[in-house]
This record gives C-alpha cells, sequence and structure tokens, in this order.
C-alpha cells in the first residue's frame, strides 16, 4: 500500500479536514467500493469487560477454552505467556488491588480504561505514532456541555480512581481528570463481538475523527482489540467517512435525544432531515376508523417509558428473569392494541424478550421472538446494518442449537452476506460462521 510517507499523520486515501459547521471529520480522496477496509486501527488504550474474564484473553480479547489464569490474582486470564507478558503493564494497575479489596474491588469500566489510558501516557510520551491522524490529547471533550447529573456520576468515578489506582498511578489535577472522562465519554468504542455482546471498551484516535449520520456510508468492526473501518455505500473522492454513533432502529425525535444527551449535537442527516422511515418506524394496527394522533403519540410515551424501566431494572439487577419477560410481555400486550408488530418500540421489547429466552435456555421462546424481528430489521435498519447480521447470527445459532439444521444455515448464511461486508471476508468470524455451517 502507498504511504504519504512525507506528511505525518495521515492514511493512504483518506484526509482530516476542519470545517466551520461540522468541526473536524474525515474524508476519503481516492473511490472505495462496498466492502473495502478504509483503514484498521490498533487500540490506543483498551480494556476487558469484568463479565468477559475468565473467557477471553485479557491482552488479545480472543475467546477460547483452556486459558491460563495470572498467578497472582488468579482472575486475569491469557492465551500464553506471550499475550500475559504484552498485557502486564496494564494488568499491574489492577493485580494486586483485586486481590486487596476482594469483593469492594468495582471501579466502572470507565475508570478502568481512564487507568489505563493516564498509565499509557506516562509511558510513551505521545507525538510518535507517525500515521496517526488524531493524538489522543487532540480529543474532543464536552465538559461545558455536561448537566449535574453527569459530573455527579464523573466525580464518583474520580473518587473510585483515587481508591482503586493510586498507588499506580500519579494523578493529574482535578480539571485534567473532568476533561479526560468527557473525552473517554465522547470518543469511547465499545468493543463488540459479532453477536454485539460487548467485550470491552477502547479509544481508537483516529476513528474518533468519524463523524455521525443516521445513513452511515462505513461500519466499524473489531478484529482482537483492533478495529476496522469500511466502506457499506460506494464512495467517491471528497465523499465524507461516516459512521453512526447510536441504535439506527429509532425514529429522528429519538435518535436525536440520544445523540444530544451522550453526544451534543443534532444529526442534519438526509434522514433526519426527510424522517422518511419515521412512518414505518412508528407502525399503527390497520383499522377502519384510524387511531386519533393522541391515542399514539400516548402510546409511544408508553414505549418510551417500557424501555427505559426495563433497562434501569436489568441495570440494577432488580428483577429476576422470569420477570423481566413478563415485563416484555404486558407491554407488547398493551402496545399491540395500538402498534404494528413492525413498530420499533414492539420491536425493542421483543428483542428483549428473546435476550431473556436466550438467557434462559428456552429456544422456542427465543425462535419465536427472533422471527418477528428478522423481517421488520432488515427494512428499518440500512443495508449492511450489524444488528440484522447478529440477529441472523443469534437464530442461526439458536437453530443449529436444536437440530433445525436447514433453518440454521439459511439464517447463518444471511449473516455472513452482511459480515462479509462489514468484516472483511478473511475476517476470523466468517470462519468460524462457515465451520459452523459444516463448510470449510
Ligand atoms: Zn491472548
Ligand atoms: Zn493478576
Ligand atoms: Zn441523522
Amino acid at each position: 500500500c502507498m504511504k504519504d510517507g512525507a506528511m505525518t499523520g495521515s492514511i493512504a486515501g483518506l484526509k482530516r479536514f476542519t470545517s466551520p459547521v461540522k468541526g473536524r471529520g474525515l474524508q476519503v480522496t481516492r473511490p472505495f467500493k462496498v466492502g473495502e477496509l478504509l483503514f484498521s486501527s490498533p487500540a490506543y488504550s483498551c480494556v476487558l469487560s469484568v463479565k468477559e474474564r475468565g473467557s477471553c484473553c485479557e491482552f488479545c480479547f480472543s475467546r477460547k477454552e483452556g486459558l491460563a489464569r495470572c498467578g497472582k490474582c488468579r482472575k486475569a486470564c491469557y492465551c500464553d505467556l506471550k499475550c500475559q507478558k504484552g498485557d502486564w503493564p496494564m494488568h499491574k494497575l489492577e493485580c494486586s488491588a483485586m486481590t486487596a479489596f476482594g469483593e469492594n474491588w468495582c471501579p466502572s469500566e470507565t475508570t478502568r480504561l481512564v487507568a489505563r489510558i493516564l498509565a499509557k501516557k506516562k509511558m510513551q510520551k505521545e507525538p510518535s505514532a507517525s500515521e496517526k491522524m488524531l493524538l489522543i490529547g487532540e480529543l474532543q471533550s464536552h465538559l461545558e456541555d455536561e448537566d449535574n447529573e453527569k459530573r455527579e456520576g464523573t466525580e464518583a468515578d474520580i473518587a473510585a480512581l483515587y481508591r482503586f489506582y493510586s498507588k499506580h498511578l500519579e494523578m493529574p489535577d482535578h480539571k485534567d481528570l473532568l476533561t479526560l472522562y468527557s473525552q473517554v465519554a465522547c470518543n469511547g468504542f465499545t468493543v463488540e463481538d459479532d453477536e454485539l455482546f460487548q467485550m470491552g471498551a477502547a479509544i481508537y484516535p483516529d476513528v474518533a475523527l468519524i463523524n455521525h449520520s443516521c445513513l452511515p456510508s462505513v461500519i466499524v468492526t473489531y478484529n482482537g482489540t483492533s478495529s476496522e473501518v469500511r466502506a457499506v455505500q460506494n464512495m467517491k473522492p471528497g465523499d465524507e467517512v461516516l459512521i453512526s454513533y447510536i441504535d439506527l432502529l429509532y425514529p429522528t425525535e429519538d435518535r436525536n435525544k440520544r445523540l444530544r444527551e451522550s453526544y451534543y449535537f443534532t444529526c442534519d442527516c438526509n434522514e433526519c432531515k426527510t424522517k422518511s422511515k419515521d412512518n414505518a418506524k412508528v407502525k399503527v394496527r390497520k383499522r377502519s376508523d384510524p387511531f386519533e394522533p393522541q391515542v399514539i403519540s400516548n402510546m409511544v410515551r408508553y414505549g418510551r417509558n417500557s424501555i427505559r424501566e426495563f433497562r434501569f431494572k436489568c441495570l440494577n439487577s432488580l428483577a429476576r428473569p422470569s420477570e423481566l419477560l413478563e415485563m416484555c410481555e404486558q407491554s407488547l400486550e398493551e402496545m399491540g392494541a395500538v402498534f404494528d408488530d413492525s413498530n420499533v418500540y414492539m420491536l425493542h421489547m421483543m428483542y428483549q424478550a428473546m435476550g431473556v429466552c436466550i438467557y434462559m435456555q428456552d429456544a422456542d421462546g427465543a425462535i419465536r421472538y427472533g422471527k418477528k424481528l428478522l423481517k421488520p430489521y432488515s427494512k428499518l435498519y440500512p443495508p449492511y446494518s450489524l444488528n440484522v447480521s447478529s440477529m441472523y447470527l443469534k437464530l442461526g445459532r439458536i437453530y443449529m442449537n436444536v437440530e433445525r439444521r436447514s433453518e440454521g444455515v439459511s439464517a447463518l448464511k444471511k449473516a455472513l452476506a452482511i459480515m462479509e461486508v462489514a468484516h472483511g471476508k478473511d475476517h476470523p468470524y466468517i470462519k468460524e460462521v462457515r465451520r459452523e455451517m459444516g463448510q470449510k
């Protein structure tokens, strides 16, 4: 590949830009076809989620059997000595503290990532990466936009940072810490597997340059701890590189609320202007005398509340799985009086219900919900959506598990068609799915 050796901070075929309206962003300087790799980017810093501990290597995020445990804490797991050695500069921040604090060791994932960034900053003076377009210090922060609730959350995180990490870190002053937390909140990536299951969190400065659109031109996937950016639309020189920061299932108003709350901007992409999918997304049942607008907007409010309530109960472990399932069924019944089965608030609760069924190993229940989700998902998400491929993958794997092979293979094939574009044909996930299908 050609490298722009003379210019520091560049990747062939891509250019960083700054505009008065959009701020900074990334554009292509040559054509890219659907499925083509724009660039891949190693993590500046990353951390494996606590719940993945034991199933994945803490260093390379490989999911496999027979990982070896750290002899000191007996918690962190590794492929081999090489991975363990590679991880030690970061793992040592936590190894002895986890033993010392025992059950009380509970920093948030953000705090764990911040600790690693601080350690990394100390280890290497920054301007060394000649191929980096954006340096970690240049990441955007929105400190001045944060409300009290957010600030309180960060203060609690900072207290935990001092409590669990001060032995190993020189802490910067308070203002700098607040800024770093804000940078991580706006620029951090959730590393997800092929089923969109959260594996960890990471910082990819170059990917953080990419602006948002509800009609993204590229998609980010993960290969180990690296991120890969591939085109999901044919691009011509000068086109902006755009990813989606959020779940695109929801109608325009919901998407922009989410963008304002988390990223402090309102989207003005074509989909946000035309709202072309909003009617399909909030589809109501067909009746001879149509519903009053008031009835529909009340039900939308009910749907949003149900989503919030469900999330709250899950996050705080306030309900048993059977209670969660009942909650889903109840709200589906309530909404079903007004909403069509393809309405996104219905789909959201069906998705949650499917997750609970999978957790409870109720294959029939999971299949029942999964089947209902697929068609509307394919229609409401943009083409080559990971939400759609992961749904085909989940359903396909359940079918294979209960020996419904032909249905399984057919679902896995649909997943592959999307993943070959999003993940690239040589991704380990693709090989794994082919193996599951009984192909080479
Ligand atoms: Zn490893
Ligand atoms: Zn350890
Ligand atoms: Zn938009």
